[in-house]
């Protein structure tokens, strides 16, 4: 494909970004580690969240933060946490692990449990599994009172339902977290704003085609929203189709700056400040 030639737009002239979701110890960005850290830098991106989708992940997203932590006065943080396509690798170990992770969360950096929620478009472990391990972590989160990753795609109202439950059982926290790489409508976003949810937005904020998320991100108040990549996945408008990294979170914040009508000097400021007072750093 042509766009494999194209150079990718680096932003510049920002600091204090903050993105809140990236998979740094994903094969396609890890082996550069020093590199992809150094651009961020350059981009004025000096704190990254490194979110986990199975135990594996978890111990790597933990083992990463060791590791890079502090690289050219870089803050990395990161999850543990079994996603919903790995619903079926979750059992009784899987929770002792995660209950251990959490209990040295402060020398591990861990400021969430994620992702975790409900897939049902690609449907790689059982629904009733996905429900059933949902449930448990959001008991989890709430118990050792930390926020939570929520990932959903095509389980809306499976997901809501279940949230809703646990609201209505005083089951979920105040702020119970950030519902990632939103694709929701804005009907959804409002019910999820409505429980004290925040709203990550990411590379399909920018993408031609998506007519929904601009929605979203109109009825989302300022205080509600934080900004990611998913690195190494999706990114942004002009860089569609290359290797995600977390240099590239401020083309998601120059977007919404757009969208909402104000500088992305601000948008950076707020989104950042989000993202601190959401995963308490
Ligand atoms: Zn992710």
């Amino acid at each position: 494909m042509s766009h494999k030639h194209r150079d990718p737009l680096y932003p510049q002239g920002y600091k204090g970004v903050f993105d809140t979701h990236a998979h740094l110890y994903d094969a396609r960005i890890f082996q550069d580690a020093e590199n992809v850290l150094n651009r961020a830098l350059e981009c004025g991106v000096d704190t990254v969240l490194v979110p986990a989708d199975n135990e594996e992940t978890s111990r790597l997203a933990a083992d990463y933060v060791q590791k890079w932590d502090g690289f050219n006065s870089i803050d990395l943080y990161c999850s543990v946490g079994v996603h919903p396509h790995e619903a079926s690798s979750y059992t009784k170990d899987t929770e002792t692990f995660l209950a251990d992770m959490l209990s040295k969360r402060d020398k591990y950096k861990i400021k969430a449990i994620g992702e975790i929620g409900l897939d049902y478009y690609y449907d790689l472990s059982p629904r009733d599994v996905q429900r059933e391990v949902f449930r448990k972590q959001l008991k989890l989160a709430y118990e050792l009172d930390i926020p939570f990753i929520l990932h959903e795609r095509d389980a809306t109202q499976d997901c809501i339902d279940i949230l809703k439950d646990a609201h209505k059982n005083g089951m979920l926290l105040p702020t119970p977290g950030v519902c990632h790489c939103c694709s929701c409508s804005a009907e959804i976003a409002k019910i999820l704003l409505a429980m004290g949810f925040y709203i990550g937005f990411d590379g399909p904020l920018t993408f031609k085609n998506n007519k929904k998320t601009p929605g979203v991100l109109e009825i989302c108040p300022w205080d509600r929203i934080v900004v990611e990549t998913d690195s190494p996945y999706l990114s942004p408008e002009p860089n569609r189709g290359m290797t995600n990294e977390p240099a590239f979170v401020t083309l998601v914040v120059e977007k919404i700056a757009q969208l909402k009508g104000v500088d992305p000097a601000e948008a950076v400021r707020i989104t950042t400040e989000n993202g601190r007072r959401l995963f308490r750093i």
